[in-house]
């Protein structure tokens, strides 16, 4: 996902239920954050290794508000200077609709997914097929298409 801060701002942020390491990961999977996307998210060596690992990681990374794993999972090439994640927007679920390649047998990869959202108090979802490649070995976003934009 690429989504940046839109204006405008708001004023109070969306309460949001803090995610810890034995809470269910925000991407859906069947496991603790701390035994899926947040061990990716540490820092600590750990990448993803297929690119919907790294979506579903980068998809949590918007949940837990981790803008330096999104940075740093980026392509350098497409990579924002920073990332202001919008304290407005609230993610309600992440559903995986279709990949190709993108396992460890690939240099590239796709991941189709629908992402649901309440911004300012208002539902949403963004759909996006999402690019992926490998850089020094590690899989990176590259850039999306929005289907419904
Ligand atoms: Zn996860």
């Amino acid at each position: 996902m690429s989504r940046r801060k839109p204006a405008p701002r708001r004023r109070t942020p969306a309460p949001a239920p803090a995610v810890t390491a034995g809470s269910p990961c925000p991407c859906g999977l069947d496991a603790s954050y701390g035994a899926c996307c947040g061990r990716f998210h540490a820092g600590t060596g750990a990448t993803a290794p297929t690119a919907e690992l790294l979506m579903r990681s980068r998809y949590s990374a918007f949940v837990v508000g981790d803008a330096a794993y999104l940075l740093r999972t980026w392509a350098p090439e497409a990579r924002p200077a920073t990332l202001d994640l919008d304290p407005g927007t609230r993610w309600t679920g992440l559903e995986i609709r279709a990949t190709t390649d993108g396992t460890a047998f690939h240099q590239r990869g796709t991941v189709t997914f629908r992402a649901g959202y309440v911004q300012d108090g208002e539902p949403g979802v963004l759909d996006e097929h999402s690019r992926f490649v490998r850089h020094d070995g590690a899989w990176v976003y590259v850039d999306g298409d929005f289907p419904e934009d």
